[in-house]
């Protein structure tokens, strides 16, 4: 069975808002949430500034996602908010590169653990996800995308 990405409505909204603004260039971020038996279920995203993004270009500074990390696990009494993955734009309609699978796949080996990335990519009826997942042994597993009380999949 294919898994899925769920968002919140409110986190899908953030996403949207943060890629808008930082047009033309790409964003990106942490994806933050847990793992329900259909997937990766996100709750929360930051946005990880990288001031030399371009249009096609987006890498995550890795000492500020590691304190936005930290800080935010660290203020959760929920003890259910856990590191789920990534997200950036593509300001184009296309979705996860090869170099977005192949980062990706490296994280989750480095990691040990499953990573999730979501690409939103931006196409004339607005910005849409495309999910993946990758495990520590680097195989990768297209998800399905979900906002969570929409039934919008797309
Ligand atoms: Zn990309």
């Amino acid at each position: 069975m294919t898994r899925t990405l769920t968002l919140t409505d409110t986190v899908w909204r953030t996403l949207r808002l943060a890629g808008t603004r930082a047009l033309p260039r790409e964003t990106g971020g942490l994806l933050l949430g847990y793992y329900t038996e259909i997937g990766p279920h996100v709750t929360e995203a930051h946005v990880v500034p990288d001031p030399r993004a371009t249009r096609i270009r987006y890498r995550r500074d890795v000492v500020a996602a590691e304190r936005i990390l930290r800080a935010r696990i660290r203020a959760d009494d929920s003890d259910a908010l856990g590191y789920i993955g990534e997200w950036h734009t593509h300001p184009l309609p296309i979705g996860p590169s090869t170099t977005d699978v192949h980062a990706s796949g490296r994280l989750a080996v480095a990691g040990g653990h499953d990573i999730a990335l979501l690409v939103l990519a931006l196409g004339t009826r607005g910005w849409s996800g495309h999910a993946l997942n990758a495990d520590p042994t680097e195989s990768i597993e297209t998800l399905k995308f979900s906002v969570e009380g929409t039934g919008n999949d797309g």
